[in-house]
């Protein structure tokens, strides 16, 4: 099988950890009929280990919004608007929160060819210039 990425451990969102389980999809498929789960009362998140990593990102992905939905208080009786209104706030402080979740999104993009390596180097270059100035 081949590697996730650099799937983080765990992903911070609000004040949870959601720990990243990989899972069978029988483990899965004991609860729900759905590819991944979202287990608020356990602080996890289970992502099925035996589909291509493309699916098991968006597994992921869906999973976490999950995770956003129960912070914010989202439910099946929520609009557009309000999952759209509450769900950037807690989206971006979850981008913000887990650098290891933006560097796997970054591997993504190197491997479906959006982003060269070298460029992001260069960001870092400039990143790393930016703080030592200050
Ligand atoms: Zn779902």
């Amino acid at each position: 099988m081949t590697t996730f990425f650099h799937c983080p451990d765990y992903v911070t969102v609000g004040p949870f950890d959601f720990d990243i389980r990989h899972s069978t999809y029988r483990e899965i498929r004991k609860e729900t009929d759905e590819w991944g789960s979202f287990r608020p009362e356990e602080l996890e998140i289970h992502i099925p280990k035996e589909a291509p990593e493309q699916l098991r990102l968006e597994v992921l992905l869906h999973e976490l919004e999950h995770a956003i939905c129960f912070c914010a208080s989202l439910s099946d009786d929520s609009t557009e608007e309000d999952y759209v209104t509450k769900g950037t706030t807690w989206r971006l402080k979850m981008l913000i929160d887990n650098p290891d979740l933006l560097l796997m999104l970054l591997q993504r993009s190197v491997l479906a060819g959006s982003i060269k390596p070298t460029e992001i180097s260069e960001f870092g270059d400039i990143l790393s210039a930016e703080f030592q100035n200050d």
